[in-house]
């Protein structure tokens, strides 16, 4: 046992381990009957076993919100942490441990409200992980607040004569970002273009970007019904460089040849128009990694403190 324990730690030891569903999988979801959030797990989980992902090098990160309790439903490690919070801590974990597989977990208010500095400077610093904003378009575990992706007009608990402003859209946010590398669109009642997106995300190298949009049928189930019931309401953007799942064509009919590379029809893609587009709407793998210039080397403890005194001592002479 100690020896089979032993091998896990020696990277000299070949790893003939075989991980199946089951050791992805950790506490039994608490979300409502019906979220969205059940299939984004499900896709997530089938992921980290096509890719055969340890669980032990593989560390899910998030902020505050229903989807934030991410990292109980994995059996990988984890990290909830504060409200807006999620991509530093992840960056953080990243930056220092550059062998692990991090994904960070947001919901769109936690994402884009409280925690729209880090998720800015997030894409600027194109750390290499994966960014799932899942969105709903609604505050859901403080209960029905208008949040930065409510539809203008939507009645909420905080707004109740309906949301004053318009929406803000994400994918616009993302390409405005210098240094930006990977943007994407899907939805969870789409599995297969769900799963397709996810595993893009996961090869590419650098900041990730997919946003997700999620069924909330407590408090916002008009928001996506329509284009769950009709497929005529999706347009997907393909491409040989893109996503393309053969099968999808049948039942969602409209798609775009889009060339992810192309930044200008990108940004004209991502203006709201009469359908939803699900897709990789850019991508650029050869942007700057703030992981690979920064170069620090990493030091012992014992290291850090030598380097302490020799600093405590040039300062005191
Ligand atoms: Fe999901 Fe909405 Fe329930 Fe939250 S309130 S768990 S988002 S269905």
């Amino acid at each position: 046992m100690i020896a089979a324990a032993c091998s896990l730690l020696d990277a000299s030891v070949e790893d003939d381990r075989e991980f199946e569903l089951g050791d992805y999988e950790g506490a039994i979801a608490r979300w409502c009957p019906g979220c969205g959030d059940h299939s984004v797990l499900s896709a997530v989980q089938r992921l980290l076993k096509q890719e055969q992902l340890e669980p032990e090098k593989t560390v899910f990160v998030s902020g505050i919100g229903c989807s934030s309790r991410f990292p109980h439903y994995m059996k990988t490690y984890g990290f909830h942490g504060l409200h807006g919070r999620a991509l530093p801590v992840a960056t953080g974990v990243k930056l220092h441990r550059p062998d692990l597989h991090v994904f960070v977990v947001m919901g769109d208010g936690d994402c884009a409200s409280i925690g729209a500095g880090h998720w800015l400077h997030a894409m600027r610093y194109n750390v290499d992980m994966v960014a799932l904003m899942l969105d709903n378009n609604i505050y859901g575990m403080t209960k029905m607040q208008t949040s930065p992706t409510t539809p203008q007009g939507f009645s909420t608990n905080t707004q109740p004569r309906g949301s004053y402003l318009p929406a803000l859209n994400p994918i616009e946010v993302m390409l405005g970002i210098t240094n930006v590398s990977f943007v994407a669109q899907t939805a969870e009642w789409a599995p297969a273009h769900l799963f397709a997106t996810l595993e893009a995300a996961h090869r590419h190298k650098g900041f990730a970007f997919v946003r997700i949009l999620q069924r909330c049928p407590i408090y916002t189930p008009k928001i996506f019904m329509g284009a769950v019931r009709d497929p005529g309401l999706i347009e997907l953007l393909v491409h040989e460089d893109g996503i393309d799942v053969p099968e999808l064509r049948k039942l969602y009919r409209t798609a775009t040849v889009h060339d992810p590379k192309d930044m200008d029809s990108a940004r004209r893609l991502a203006e709201p128009g009469e359908r939803i587009r699900l897709g990789i709407f850019f991508r650029d793998g050869t942007r700057q990694c703030y992981g690979d210039v920064r170069n620090v080397p990493h030091h012992t403890v014992e290291e850090k403190l030598a380097l302490l005194e020799e600093e405590f001592a040039r300062h005191v002479i």
